[in-house]
């Protein structure tokens, strides 16, 4: 098999077995294709499970759901609401900074990786998030599953999400790109789990480096 028809049956698979996944939190608020909702979820969701993350995003939005109402929700009020998410202190002083500088941008959020990235806070998997969800835009977000799935796999022998990024981006082609983070976030942690990955439950096992690797000893 060449590599992109090993990839194309890779992706393939995955989203035929999409429905045993779990949906991740992000996925649902992506629907609304509102970017500015897109960045304040990825900030929540950070080191947050996914319940939490749904949660207190739905908590939020109830109470303001715009950069205007957000900038102008007293700290102590926006930090109580997004308690239950991780790091909420430093979350809701980065969340009603970037709401400010949005609204001052009439209420537009950057659509560009440096627009993104010159928001404090925001890293290169937000920021692809956020073009991607948000914008529909083209980019490979990538977290420590989409990180791990593309090592265990084969597609990457990369030490860090950034060179995964950076190398997914060489070798995959862009009609893949989209699906990409979707697909591998839910697979990585239902499935492809870090310590313990269900290798008897996976389709993958044929094109798998790791799982040869594993049966080979
Ligand atoms: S075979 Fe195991 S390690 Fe390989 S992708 Fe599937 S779950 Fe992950």
């Amino acid at each position: 098999m060449t590599a992109e028809k090993e990839m194309s049956f890779v992706i393939g698979t995955l989203k035929k077995h999409r429905s045993e996944f779990v949906a991740p939190a992000l996925t649902e608020i992506a629907k609304e294709r509102n970017p500015y909702k897109v960045l304040i979820s990825c900030i929540l969701s950070l080191r947050t499970r996914d319940e939490t993350t749904a949660r207190v995003s739905e908590s939020l939005y109830k109470v303001a759901d715009n950069p205007k109402d957000i900038a102008n929700l007293p700290l102590k009020k926006l930090s109580a609401i997004i308690r239950p998410v991780n790091y909420y202190k430093t979350k809701a002083v980065r969340i009603r900074e970037m709401s400010r500088i949005i609204h001052g941008n009439s209420d537009k959020v950057p659509d560009t990786m440096e627009g993104l990235l010159a928001l404090k806070g925001v890293g290169r998997k937000t920021a692809n998030i956020v073009l991607v969800y948000g914008f529909n835009y083209h980019g490979i977000p990538v977290d420590t599953h989409v990180h791990r799935v593309s090592n265990r796999l084969g597609w990457t022998t990369t030490k860090t999400p950034e060179k995964t990024e950076a190398e997914l981006r060489r070798i995959l082609p862009k009609k893949y790109w989209m699906d990409l983070n979707d697909l591998f976030v839910q697979f990585g942690q239902n499935i492809c789990a870090p310590q313990r990955p269900k290798c008897e439950k996976c389709p993958l096992t044929k094109h798998c480096k790791y799982y040869k690797y594993k049966n080979k000893r």
